[in-house]
């Protein structure tokens, strides 16, 4: 592709999280002349966020296992991160001055920890290789051939020779990512699943005596049982419910039981130090003359607010023997998601029937689309990030292949890309 002004082909990206991101730099070195288009006043505002507990880049796990965790979306995905795997990654910010480590649980993050540090390397990037930002542009819709925006100075039709939309999912909206492309396409009539809440937390009618005094405490060193899947970790008791790494873990099927059936039955394990029977033999030779909070805290070894939960779902049995077994296996009674808005990750997006293998949209062809806007779904741990650039990644070859095979002659631009632009 020639660097000549006149020549190069434009390419219009809209929205400035990591799969966009990732997508310009890719097109600019390529020779393509991008436009990075961004409602928000400034850039990857959820990928800042998502610093915020510790970037949690990829993961080191064999890749066979790795793409497992896409669960009914590994066979589109796997060809794109196949591309761009998660050792690819790493080198990508370890360029940055980012070098990774793998923390517990073989997590890979930057040495920082954080995302502030590379992705102000990152942006420095992307403008030595020619990428232009525009922010506060709110894409609208197709128009006159073009993309339609809302800016502060009014509406603007932007025309490009491509253009990726890489708008997001639907939670942390204030981030930027409200979802608000998914009626604007199923207008095109293109087929949008719903975004529902992933990796989120659910509802719990708690008692008051129980939200009163357990909100904001962690169960820690637990083990969750629903729909015949384990996660061990951590979980949050919250006034409205619980959340948390454990729960997240099980989301999915969470989510989906509770669409199936109104609700659905989480099994707490509170002692994954000890089994039932030892449990029970404890508590048997402890029972004289303690109270049952002391049993539990002291015998049991259950934290103040594990021992509260264990009296939620009633009266404490009266053998030792049922209360092992309710501590190993406490049931809570889930009655709904968290809402979409407070979830770290969303489900649905644009159908994998709608895209082609350059991740082009069928039914408009020289517009593409990448990262958590798309369908799949995949559980915290670096897998959403890696999917994020790898289709990222992924759609910027697919725009180069379109430019050069000359299967697109677009219109000319109904207003010139470079007006009002922020290079
Ligand atoms: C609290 C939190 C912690 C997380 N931690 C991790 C983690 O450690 N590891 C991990 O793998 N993942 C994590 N994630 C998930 C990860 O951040 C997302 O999966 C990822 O950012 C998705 O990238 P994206 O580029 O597809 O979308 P986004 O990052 O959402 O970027 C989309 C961009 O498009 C813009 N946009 C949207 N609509 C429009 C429009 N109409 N016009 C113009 N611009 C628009 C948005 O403002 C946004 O800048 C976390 C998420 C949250 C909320």
């Amino acid at each position: 592709m020639s660097a000549d002004n006149e020549t190069r082909r434009t390419v219009a990206v809209v929205g400035a999280g990591p799969a966009g991101l990732m997508a310009a730099g890719e097109l600019a070195r390529a020779g393509c002349a991008v436009t990075v288009y961004e409602r928000m006043p400034s850039p990857a505002r959820k990928f800042l966020m998502a610093g915020r507990g510790g970037l949690n880049l990829t993961h080191a796990e064999p890749l066979d296992k790795f793409l497992q965790r896409y669960g009914p979306a590994r066979n589109w995905l796997e060809p794109a991160i196949r591309a761009f795997p998660p050792g690819r990654l790493r080198r990508w910010s370890a360029d940055l001055g980012e070098p990774t480590f793998e923390g517990s649980s073989r997590r890979i993050f930057p040495r920082s920890y954080k995302a502030t540090p590379l992705l102000r390397a990152w942006l420095r990037q992307l403008e030595q290789a020619g990428v232009a930002f525009s922010f506060r542009h709110c894409w609208l819709g197709f128009a006159n051939g073009g993309l339609r925006f809302a800016t502060p100075e009014g509406e603007r039709v932007v025309c490009a020779d491509a253009a990726l939309l890489a708008l997001g999912g639907g939670s942390w909206p204030r981030l930027g990512s409200d979802g608000g492309w998914v009626e604007v396409l199923r207008g095109e009539g293109i087929d949008v699943a719903e975004l529902r809440p992933a990796n989120c937390g659910f509802t719990v009618a708690w008692s008051d005596v129980f939200r009163a005094r357990a909100e904001g405490e962690p169960l820690k060193r637990i083990a969750l049982h629903a729909e015949g899947l384990t996660a061990n970790g951590e979980a949050m008791i919250t006034a409205t419910g619980i959340e948390g790494g454990a729960v997240y873990a099980l989301s999915t099927v969470l989510r989906e039981a509770i669409a199936r059936d109104g609700e659905a039955t989480l099994t707490i394990d509170l002692q994954t130090g000890m089994n039932e029977s030892e449990l029970a033999w404890r508590l048997e030779r402890a029972r004289s003359g303690q109270s049952a909070a002391t049993t539990l805290r002291k015998v049991a070894g259950l934290s103040p607010a594990a021992a509260l939960l264990v009296r939620e779902p009633g009266p404490l049995p009266t053998t030792a023997r049922e209360l092992a077994a309710l501590v190993k296996g406490v049931p809570i009674r889930l009655t709904g998601t968290q809402p979409l808005a407070r979830a770290i990750s969303s489900a649905g997006g644009i159908h994998r029937a709608e895209i082609d293998d350059n991740y082009m949209l069928r039914k408009r062809p020289g517009v593409f689309a990448a990262g958590e806007m798309l369908d799949w779904e995949a559980p915290t741990g670096g897998y959403l990030l890696q999917a994020t650039f790898a289709t990222g990644h992924a759609a910027a070859a697919g725009i180069l292949r379109y430019l050069e095979s000359g299967s697109g002659e677009p219109p000319p631009p109904a207003v010139p890309l470079s007006s009002g632009d922020q290079r």
